[in-house]
């Protein structure tokens, strides 16, 4: 069975961003370190950084010297508030995600109300529309518009929006408002991991989509692959895979959302691998197209 790994998956450039900056941050401090809500969406990692004494809190109580600030951004007045605190902050908030942020409020600042394309009950999309303004509006699809809004707009998107429905949110505006202003805030790298994705689904039998089932990204794989017309599976971890979704198939593709560990992908060929009988095998496991993609930060 050929097992091909979509090219790019694995941790992005925020992801590892911030997991190297907790690591760090446990290293300097001690274990009085904790994370505000999980670093990112993936399960194993938090509970691979919880086995380095980082331990994700949804409020930060007294026993905790440093905190660190997620991947996808924290709302203001909650930043604010800890920053009142004596408390050691260390942001790993991703820079595309404060890009985000800053052009919310220069928008906000510059008069315009912000309209917001993005999951509502997404972390980052709170952060962002925390700088926005309380007119600020979020919208999960051009459909989702309200039918009055402000003469200027400025709209922007959650950073892991297909780029296709932020246009069409913009087609939208367009005709609606005196002036619309356009901020891209769609990250590169999702993208580009969503093109590998659809590209790699268009040759294979079967897809694995792995990574975390409240990560938007690795959600957004798995429906870019679904609608390529194969048979798709999104798991967390490698255990839920199952023979069966193997049987007659020679080609399997994995893709990975930007939290998912290498070594998580690695377990999941070795499983699939382990399926095939007899095993039989003198070669690589797996292979990366391109051969990209840096390994992640040790978290074992
Ligand atoms: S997907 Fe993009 S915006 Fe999100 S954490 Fe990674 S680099 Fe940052």
């Amino acid at each position: 069975m050929d097992i091909e790994i979509a090219d790019g998956s694995g941790f992005c450039f925020g992801v590892r961003r911030a997991v190297n900056l907790a690591l760090r941050a446990a290293e300097d401090h001690g274990r009085r370190t904790v994370t505000l809500g999980p670093l990112v969406h993936n399960p194993l990692v938090v509970e691979r950084l919880e086995a380095k004494g980082i331990r994700a809190v949804e409020e930060v109580a007294g026993d905790a010297d440093v905190v660190v600030l997620r991947a996808h951004g924290t709302p203001a007045p909650q930043e604010e508030s800890l920053r009142r605190r004596r408390l050691e902050i260390v942001d790993a908030t991703c820079p595309f995600v404060k890009r985000a942020q800053r052009h919310a409020r220069a928008l906000r600042e510059e008069g315009y109300q912000v309209v917001i394309l993005g999951d509502r009950a997404h972390p980052e999309v709170a952060s962002v529309r925390s700088y926005a303004g309380d007119d600020a509006v979020v919208v999960e699809s051009a459909d989702d518009l309200p039918v009055a809004l402000g003469p200027r707009v400025g709209v922007m998107a959650q950073t892991t929006q297909p780029e296709e429905a932020f246009l069409r949110l913009v087609r939208r505006l367009a005709p609606g408002a005196a002036e619309v202003r356009v901020v891209n805030t769609v990250c590169r790298s999702t993208a580009a991991r969503r093109a590998e994705t659809e590209k790699l689904a268009s040759r294979v039998q079967v897809m694995i989509v792995l990574g975390g089932r409240r990560s938007h990204n690795t959600r957004e794989l798995a429906r870019v692959s679904r609608l390529a017309g194969v048979d798709t599976h999104h798991i967390e971890r490698a255990r839920e895979l199952q023979r069966q979704w193997f049987r007659n198939v020679g080609h399997v593709g994995v893709a990975a959302g930007a939290s998912t560990p290498d070594e998580a992908i690695e377990d999941v060929v070795r499983r699939i691998r382990s399926f095939e009988e007899p095993f039989v095998s003198d070669g690589p496991a797996f292979s990366r197209p391109g051969g990209s993609g840096t390994p992640s930060p040790p978290l074992a």
